[in-house]
């Protein structure tokens, strides 16, 4: 029977992140340390709600660790559980707590200590599920594999059906919480895919990923972040925007004050330059527009000075550890000249971004006296953003 995975499925997310393992050679337990600048729990966070059809996530905690656990999460959200002594547990505790959290039709339970979760393996077991109750990632093993006698090797293991499993695993909610329940509670299980089989439902293997391998040992956390600080990637963002000019205000323009007969009239101070510049930066992190951010309805952004929306931009960039690679700003009007003033506009560009100068690109062109700006009724701008963010896989 096929039941059909519609995009109104609730998927809840259940990261276990009890454990006290500390063979990665720390004190610490592994899911609170960091790669790059944030906790291996924060960056599984990431990963999953980077996957947009996940609704909700809940996170099974040693007990006592929430201050921990919220500190490094920064403002992400998420419902914390307590965990038990096992992994079997602290998962049924976790899905128990989801039951009374209004439930899901899906759960992804991942292990913390898997950073990096690339979207395509949660898409490959929502489609799996499709078909079953449960699926998870697996990858054959490509080693030879053998038994040991003491330090002697003894007879090969066929590898041609052995595969590594990965998390998260994916199931029906009510029928893996049906199953845990059911377990033999003095029996121990390795996985979750283990106590769906025992309780007669069929699990299907998608292909997983060598990048959602487990953190154990220190060279794991070695290589994560070796892999973190150069996968970078490249993003592009344009911004536009337009404002009337008008008697009586004074001008604005890429956050200098110009010296002109009239000044432009809307939003903030009008400085179309910058807001320009502002959606180009967050089309670059697809994070809606100036105006999304800034509502022009709200009174507090009134006259306000358009270098706030500018910073908080850079914020938002400096908040994904990103980096601002370049702007390339252009000005449409016929006057006033904007020559006299590129320099001074580059220059406050570049200190409001927190960049070098040879960073910022600052243009002017007229339209040959065609259209608004043309006739002077209006200055428009036009931004490209370079920017280099982590690559989130
Ligand atoms: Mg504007």
């Amino acid at each position: 029977m096929r039941r059909s995975m519609t995009s109104n499925s609730r998927i809840v997310a259940l990261i276990v992140a009890a454990g006290q393992g500390s063979r990665a050679g720390d004190d610490i337990p592994k899911q609170y340390r960091r790669i790059g600048s944030q906790a291996v729990l924060a960056h599984a966070h990431d990963a999953l709600t980077a996957h947009g059809g996940v609704s909700a996530i809940h996170i099974v905690l040693g007990e006592g660790e929430e201050g921990r656990a919220q500190s490094m999460l920064g403002d992400r959200t998420a419902h914390f559980v307590t965990g038990a002594d096992s992994r079997r547990g602290s998962v049924r505790a976790g899905l128990e707590a989801i039951a009374t959290n209004g439930g899901a039709d899906i759960v992804l339970i991942h292990d913390a200590a898997r950073p990096f979760l690339p979207a395509s393996v949660i898409d490959r077991l929502l489609a799996a599920l499709e078909d079953a109750e449960g699926a998870i990632p697996a990858l054959p093993v490509a080693d030879t594999l053998v038994r040991s006698d003491g330090a002697l090797m003894s007879d090969g293991v066929d590898r041609a059906d052995l595969h590594r499993v990965q998390t998260p695993q994916a199931f029906r909610f009510e029928t893996i919480l049906a199953a845990h329940r059911g377990w033999d509670e003095t029996r121990e299980a390795t996985d979750d895919a283990q106590i769906l089989r025992a309780w007669g439902h069929d699990v299907i293997l998608v292909q997983g990923d060598e990048r959602l391998e487990k953190l154990t040992y220190p060279q794991d956390f070695a290589r994560a972040e070796a892999r973190l600080g150069s996968a970078r990637t490249t993003r592009v963002g344009m911004g536009y925007d337009v404002h009337r000019l008008a008697p009586n205000e004074e001008l604005w323009l890429g956050g200098v004050l110009v010296p002109h007969d009239r000044g432009l009239a809307g939003h903030s101070d009008a400085d179309v330059a910058l807001h320009a510049i502002v959606d180009a930066i967050l089309g670059a992190l697809a994070d809606g527009d100036i105006g999304s951010h800034f509502p022009p309805s709200d009174p507090q952004w009134r006259g306000a000075s358009s270098d706030r929306f500018l910073a908080y931009a850079r914020d938002l960039v400096l908040k994904r550890d990103g980096r601002i690679d370049h702007v390339d700003l252009t000005i449409i009007c016929e006057a006033p000249k904007i020559g006299p003033h590129r320099d001074a506009m580059r220059a406050r560009i570049a200190e409001i971004l927190d960049v070098s100068l040879d960073r910022i690109s600052v243009k002017a062109t007229t339209t040959e006296r065609l259209g608004f700006a043309g006739r002077r009724e209006g200055i428009a701008a036009q931004a490209v953003a370079t920017l280099s963010l982590p690559t989130l896989f």
